[in-house]
């Protein structure tokens, strides 16, 4: 039995990492804030006496004993993340510190939730871990962006300076059950406008492109992430690299849910990158030939069934 810390575990990944590592028989301490997350969403673990929820700030120290982290807590919807800007590059920078620390002194592995966000608004299709990306500094999504590559290069130097060992993974777009339905990112706000009838907010002309990844994808790419040889550290891509358009994704979403929602066209927000897609042969290579099972239809009907009951 392993003790796991996942920091931003009540979190919509955080919690399916939890409920995931808590049914392969660790003990699991899930640490959160509840910015975005809350209880409701891992209140079906707290009868299990090796599930401890622990309220805390990870822009704070925090101190136990564990042999595996996984640092999940950040906001990650635009909305939230551009709520407190300054909170949110504290949480990316503060918190890396803070857990590479906790990490160092209990020698513990430590893995860091990075994304896709560090390519900015890629110049290269699709993305492999060597693009350095294009990413404006100084734009609204700079907190999100560049806390996140502070924190990447926090996690190397505390590897090569201190010997921590670290794994990075890099998540693209990643959708499913317990999404917040006010999340704001672009498969909730569907969904929810769908169900509700509501027009459909599409930003810009709908041309630009995501790539949209089930959330138990994800987390058997994580936990592999976590096992894999030693010398791996990452950065490696995690995502589903097929493509679309957010107008294919309302049309998939109006069409899944019988909805007579109508398209309504809105500003495109400032630096919203045109085009994501990952390129996923290195995690194919080091996670044991790990890829996507779960396709858009698939995962969007499992997800509008979850938000069928929040209504
Ligand atoms: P989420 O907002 O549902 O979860 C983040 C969790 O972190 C929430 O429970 C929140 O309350 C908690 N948190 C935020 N600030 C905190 C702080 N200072 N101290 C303690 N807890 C704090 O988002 P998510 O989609 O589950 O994202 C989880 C992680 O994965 C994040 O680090 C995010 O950046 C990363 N990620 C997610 C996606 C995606 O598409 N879902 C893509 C790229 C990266
Ligand atoms: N988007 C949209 N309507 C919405 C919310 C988002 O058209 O109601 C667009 C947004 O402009 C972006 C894409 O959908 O181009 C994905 O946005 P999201 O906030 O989900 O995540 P991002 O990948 O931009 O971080």
């Amino acid at each position: 039995m392993k003790r796991i810390l996942v920091t931003g575990g009540a979190g919509f990944v955080g919690s399916h990492l939890c409920e995931r590592l808590l049914n392969e028989g660790n003990d699991i301490i899930c640490l959160d804030n509840y910015f975005t997350g809350s209880k409701e969403n891992v209140v079906h673990l707290l009868d299990n006496p090796f599930f401890e929820l622990v309220r805390h700030d990870i822009t704070e120290p925090y101190f136990a004993e564990v042999d595996e982290i996984y640092n999940m807590a950040c906001p990650a919807s635009p909305v939230h993340y551009q709520y407190n800007p300054i909170k949110t590059i504290k949480t990316s920078v503060m918190g890396a510190i803070n857990t590479l620390g906790l990490a160092k002194r209990v020698k513990a592995k430590i893995l860091q939730a990075s994304t896709s966000e560090v390519y900015g608004d890629p110049t290269v299709h699709p993305q492999p871990e060597s693009y350095w990306g294009n990413v404006n500094p100084i734009g609204i999504r700079s907190c999100y962006d560049e806390g996140k590559r502070c924190a990447e290069t926090l996690f190397m130097d505390y590897h090569s300076q201190n010997d921590v060992a670290i794994k990075i993974i890099r998540i693209f777009n990643t959708y499913g059950p317990r999404m917040n339905p006010n999340d704001g990112r672009v498969v909730s706000n569907f969904i929810m406008q769908a169900l509700k009838g509501e027009d459909i907010t599409i930003f810009g002309d709908g041309k630009q492109t995501r790539s949209f990844q089930y959330v138990d994808d994800l987390v058997e790419g994580t936990i592999r992430m976590m096992n894999s040889d030693p010398k791996f550290l990452g950065p490696v891509n995690l995502g589903n690299p097929n493509e679309f358009t957010m107008l294919e994704l309302a049309e998939a979403v109006i069409r899944l849910t019988n909805s007579k929602s109508k398209l309504i066209f809105m500003p495109l927000p400032q630096d919203d990158p045109k085009q994501r897609q990952p390129d996923i042969n290195l995690a194919k290579e080091k996670l044991g030939g790990w890829k996507p099972e779960i396709e858009l239809q698939e995962g969007l009907t499992k997800t509008i069934t979850y938000f069928e009951t929040k209504l």
